[in-house]
């Protein structure tokens, strides 16, 4: 058995040990609900309000303003859902784009079938969208923009500032799917006027099953879940301290070895792109080339067939992705890289490779000797 070499950090990451460590009293020894009064459940209290006060240092915001959730798709949802049930009578009208989530296109298509109106902005050839489309798109009825930080399959960056400074002119609110940016970009939220944002924990080495939703003090959103008050009456559901812990724990790290860790994936990313791009023909790069997250490279080969691909990979233990996971499995082509235009047979063909923490430049010679030979094969 080769050893395992994974390149596949979009789709998760392993939760860090220093993590893992803060959460594990919380499974048994320290159990108390955090409603209870007595000291138990004080005790737990107080390691979810730390951890909230972690995650808002990291992105700028103050710790009333965030929600804990189970999944960055439940704080899609929460978002999307709670601002336009809450909205309705200021409009019904919600500004999207192509190559979102499905936690966010499906959502839309779902207020779609409930009566919203549903805009769903084009990309160019490298995945941004453009800022004229946006604020052509915008009507009386608009309520919500709801546009990804960066894009899971591709990498690219969208121009967040702009779109805050345009839903903010127009006194619409402003919602980012920051799943694959948390960790790998810096942000500072009061620098853009974003109104909700989303994220995971187990894409920046925290656990599976945790999601925090950021919204602004004075946005008007309602909860989708009834029960208990728990968050501030906006998310029922007895804590999942542990968790809680845990997502705290990450975020703290991400942002205290942000520079290394970016600089890490971005050297790894350039020298893959440009090794590839000199030793493989037909290899083609997808989204923008500067404007994408560090650890991404999204790269479709002509006349290859990606599930072919994978198996091999998988046969010398590397682990990657022909598209979002989500959407892996599905024979037609990914919605994003049809939205930046690529043509069916050279969509087919698309690997995405996402480094992280545990790669190194030996892994990276590794996996590009591997494709040579795998894409030579293949296209025998
Ligand atoms: C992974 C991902 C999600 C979903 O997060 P889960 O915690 O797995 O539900 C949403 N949006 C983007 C961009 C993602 O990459």
């Amino acid at each position: 058995m080769e050893k395992i070499r994974y390149f596949d950090h979009a789709a998760t990451t392993a939760t860090k040990e220093e993590v893992l460590k803060e959460m594990l009293p919380y499974f048994s020894l320290n159990y108390g609900n955090p409603s209870s009064m007595y000291s138990v459940g004080r005790k737990s209290r107080k390691a979810v309000e730390e951890a909230r006060e972690k995650v808002a240092k990291a992105i700028h915001a103050e710790p009333k303003e965030i929600y804990f959730t189970s999944c960055g798709s439940e704080s899609d949802n929460l978002a999307i859902k709670g601002v336009a049930y809450a909205n309705r009578e200021r409009g019904n009208h919600i500004i999207t784009t192509k190559i979102e989530h499905p936690a966010v296109l499906h959502t839309c298509q779902h207020l779609e079938r409930e009566g919203f109106q549903v805009t769903y902005l084009n990309v160019d050839s490298d995945g941004l969208i453009s800022l004229e489309e946006l604020e052509n798109s915008i009507c009386d009825e608009t309520i919500l923009i709801s546009i990804m930080f960066a894009n899971n399959e591709i990498g690219t960056i969208e121009p967040i500032k702009e779109i805050g400074e345009i839903a903010k002119r127009h006194h619409i609110y402003f919602h980012t799917d920051a799943v694959q940016a948390i960790g790998n970009v810096r942000i500072n939220l009061k620098e853009l006027n974003i109104d909700l944002l989303s994220m995971s924990a187990h894409k920046f080495y925290g656990p599976k099953g945790m999601g925090a939703l950021y919204v602004k003090t004075g946005v008007k959103f309602e909860k989708i879940q009834d029960g208990g008050h728990q968050e501030r009456n906006m998310r029922a559901g007895t804590e999942n301290v542990a968790g809680i812990v845990g997502i705290g724990k990450a975020i703290e790290l991400a942002y205290q070895n942000f520079e290394e860790y970016n600089k890490k994936l971005t050297d790894l990313r350039d020298y893959y792109i440009s090794q590839v791009e000199k030793k493989i023909p037909d290899a083609k790069l997808n989204g923008h080339r500067t404007k994408r997250l560090p650890g991404n490279a999204n790269i479709s080969f002509k006349n290859i067939d990606a599930e072919g691909l994978l198996l091999n990979l998988d046969i010398k233990g590397i682990c990657a992705s022909s598209g979002s996971a989500c959407s892996s499995g599905s024979i037609n082509p990914s919605h994003v890289l049809v939205a930046i235009g690529l043509e069916p047979e050279i969509a087919q063909g698309s690997l995405r490779i996402t480094f992280g923490d545990d790669n190194n430049k030996q892994d990276v010679d590794f996996l590009i000797e591997s494709l040579i030979q795998i894409v030579e094969k293949l296209r025998k």
